[in-house]
């Protein structure tokens, strides 16, 4: 955090986000994505390979409502989401592990669609409480949000018809979904067919044979 005037300039490194301290003459280096410039000659570099860091100016008299927002939970491509982790999160909670996996204090970026996706590649049944989660089901959501999340990325997010952009964004990842939206079709696992539910308000899609 830099304090600015009146603002703090808030920056998350994330990933793989990095400061230098350089002279200005010195070349530009190809992930040096915002320069700092000072008046003595010196500048201050920001590189991120993967660009998922943040900044974010907040007024001072804001600091503390900003601070309570950003106190979100582990993104699931950051190797910081353990197992351990997961388990101390939901051993306590008698609430279904599908309204968990939305509760972004927990996970942060867990969308609808990819916590379905998450469940049934995990194995899990979407209406199992947190409390009933075992440390192996956490290695194995730990390692399906992962893997989902990174495939995600790579297609450009998922649309689904009524999701679509108005900036006309569309991703590719729908073409990958195994059970979200696919009530009343074979599981690709065992072929029974999936089942459409509403867990928390929320429509959930899983196969009864495969998510236990
Ligand atoms: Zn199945």
């Amino acid at each position: 955090m830099f304090s600015i005037g009146d603002y703090y300039l808030c920056s998350h490194l994330r990933m793989e986000g990095k400061y230098f301290v350089k002279k200005h003459e010195e070349p530009i280096e190809k992930h040096e994505h915002i320069i700092f410039e000072f008046v003595d000659g010196i500048d201050l570099r920001y590189a991120d390979v993967r660009k998922f860091g943040r900044m974010c100016l907040v007024e001072k008299d804001k600091i503390e409502e900003y601070e309570s927002v950003a106190k979100q939970g582990i993104e699931p491509i950051d190797d910081k989401l353990s197992k351990e982790y997961l388990y101390d999160k939901l051993k306590t909670k008698k609430i279904p592990i599908k309204s968990l996996l939305l509760d972004q204090t927990i996970i942060a970026g867990l969308g609808n669609i990819y916590a379905d996706e998450v469940l049934f590649k995990a194995g899990i049944n979407p209406l199992k409480f947190g409390i009933n989660i075992s440390k192996d089901e956490c290695q194995r959501i730990k390692d399906s949000s992962k893997e989902i999340i990174t495939k995600a990325i790579k297609y450009g997010g998922t649309t689904i018809r009524s999701y679509t952009s108005s900036l006309g964004v569309t991703g590719n990842y729908q073409d990958f979904l195994q059970v979200h939206t696919k009530e009343g079709e074979k599981c690709p696992k065992c072929g029974t067919i999936i089942q459409k539910e509403k867990v928390g308000g929320r429509s959930t899609y899983y196969c009864p044979k495969c998510q236990v």
